[in-house]
């Protein structure tokens, strides 16, 4: 059955192909042929009723009022960003190098592999961030330092400093963390120069996983990265690549590793692999994790306490930042509005057991607030302010203060939890703190399948949230960045790794 018509990519020259993504046996597929190499189906998500359900989460427009370039070849030829593209950046990102301590088979960007160095200068980086901040109506809140290694750059705390004195609300880096674990202070160097989080890779809590993905065996320096983070009280996000028969059957493992360091780890965000194009089909459908797969391999490894109908799309967040908008007189200045098939989450807290032999009990927030009818209110209550009237904010914030704790089952939330008084202060401080304040009760459990050209589809594209800037000026989503741009950006931009001596470089 046919779902829908979008554009892909060939896997084997890149150019845009129509597809169609359909249903047949209770799977979702993507299907294109080019011209020259023939016939591609892939796996897109591997159960329809989640992917239906889904697809309910329609987001809001939110097209940018200065787009970059005007449309003048077909997407995703034309980032960016350019006047068709549907979202704002809610979080940029900026290879700062493509240098790293490590050589991964599976990662994006390494300088060994290209043969040349990328490494925009700090003038550079900063006209990147100025271009990030210049996104009009809403400037881009949150940066990401990625590449490469962003730690190997001897000037990464100039460069974090530099981010905050641009005006970003949200500064994080993506590393491997073993300069973490190798330099006692640097983690407090990083949080004294104004870095909210550490986004750290973590595939698994046994060396298994790191031996096959990464080449050796990185848990230790993983646990100590954690360590030196835990001493600077710096917040840590870990990011496991997940990869079938290598460490999809440690997801819950991991969640109970960061339940077990929750007094540092806010959350984990898995992405399952994306394949480079020229990869074989066989090994892509082979090794292919999608959303579907990871909320069910959720559901199983917590034996069935975190379950798929405890997960949202990102979208489904949106009328709180309505809510918080319409609060503040305006429209919402961050919406969480990337296409729903991109990512999917869920807030889940713990209750200690009081029996050591028992196991501690994982409650997702599902589990004791009725949260369809949590943002059905919300929505109700936006309206109603939207539509203005004297008074009208107090009184719709004494009728939310009857109404909301209504939806609260008092006898399933954890027993610590005082989520009435954490709702209160997020919705009359409605500041970075107060939601801050929430997160540390819980743990953020997220998966965002990031493109690559077997499962591409053009309408998650231009729904992207998560853009890079680029040193020629431009802002390119995430999905068509590592597809199709990176290569011909990192040539133009780079110069040849034998320019530099190699103790330089690693
Ligand atoms: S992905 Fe967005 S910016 Fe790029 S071509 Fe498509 S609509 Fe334009
Ligand atoms: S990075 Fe890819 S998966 Fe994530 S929001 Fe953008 S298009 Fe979607």
């Amino acid at each position: 059955m046919k779902i829908k018509d979008t554009k892909s990519l060939c896997p084997e020259c890149f150019k845009s192909l129509d597809a169609e993504v359909y249903e047949e046996d209770k799977k979702i597929l993507i299907k294109k042929t080019c011209d020259e190499h023939g016939e591609f189906i892939n796996t897109y998500w591997s159960d329809a009723d989640i992917y239906n359900r889904s697809k309910e989460f329609k987001p809001t427009i939110t097209a940018i009022n200065n787009p970059h370039l005007e449309i003048s070849g077909n997407c995703p030829n034309n980032c960016g960003i350019c006047e068709d593209h549907e979202t704002s950046t809610i979080l940029g990102l900026i290879d700062v190098t493509n240098r790293c301590n490590l050589r991964c088979p599976i990662c994006f960007a390494n300088a060994a592999k290209a043969g040349v160095l990328y490494e925009p200068t700090k003038d550079e980086i900063r006209q990147m961030l100025k271009n990030l901040r210049n996104i009009k109506p809403h400037p881009t809140p949150a940066i990401q330092y990625a590449g490469g290694e962003p730690t190997v750059r001897k000037d990464i705390i100039e460069l974090i400093e530099m981010a905050k004195e641009e005006g970003f609300t949200h500064v994080q880096i993506a590393t491997n963390g073993l300069r973490l674990a190798r330099k006692e202070n640097f983690a407090q160097q990083l949080k004294d120069a104004g870095l909210n989080t550490v986004y750290m890779a973590f595939d698994g809590v046994t060396p298994e996983p790191y031996i096959s993905s990464r080449g050796k065996n990185l848990l230790p320096q993983k646990i100590k990265a954690i360590e030196n983070c835990r001493k600077a009280d710096l917040g840590v996000v870990l990011v496991p690549t997940l990869i079938a028969g290598i460490n999809d059957h440690q997801v819950g493992d991991i969640l109970k590793f960061a339940f077990d360091n929750r007094d540092i780890i806010y959350g984990v965000n898995f992405q399952p692999v994306s394949f480079a194009g020229r990869t074989p089909q066989d090994q892509v459908e082979q090794q292919r994790v999608t959303i579907s797969d990871f909320v069910n391999l959720v559901d199983k490894q917590t034996m069935g306490q975190v379950q798929p109908k405890d997960f949202y799309p990102p979208s489904s967040v949106e009328p709180v930042s309505r809510f918080m908008g319409a609060m503040d007189g305006e429209p919402a200045k961050v919406t969480l509005n990337c296409h729903p098939h991109c990512g999917i989450a869920t807030y889940v807290f713990i209750e200690e057991s009081e029996d050591p032999n028992e196991p501690d009990k994982l409650i997702p927030i599902t589990e004791f607030i009725d949260v369809d009818r949590f943002f059905e209110l919300l929505n109700e209550y936006s309206e109603r302010i939207e539509s203005g009237g004297f008074g009208i904010k107090k009184r719709t914030l004494a009728r939310a203060a009857k109404e909301l704790p209504k939806l609260i089952n008092k006898d399933k939330k954890p027993k610590n939890l005082d989520i009435i008084k954490i709702l209160i202060n997020v919705f009359t401080n409605r500041s970075y703190d107060a939601l801050g304040e929430f997160s540390k009760d819980a743990m953020l459990v997220s998966c965002m399948h990031f493109m690559d050209p077997f499962n591409f589809d053009e309408d998650r594209v231009k729904k992207c949230v998560i853009h890079y800037a680029t040193p020629d000026g431009r802002i390119i989503p995430f999905c068509s960045m590592n597809s199709i741009y990176r290569e011909s950006l990192e040539q133009k931009f780079s110069i040849p790794l034998k320019e530099h001596k190699k103790e330089e470089i690693y």
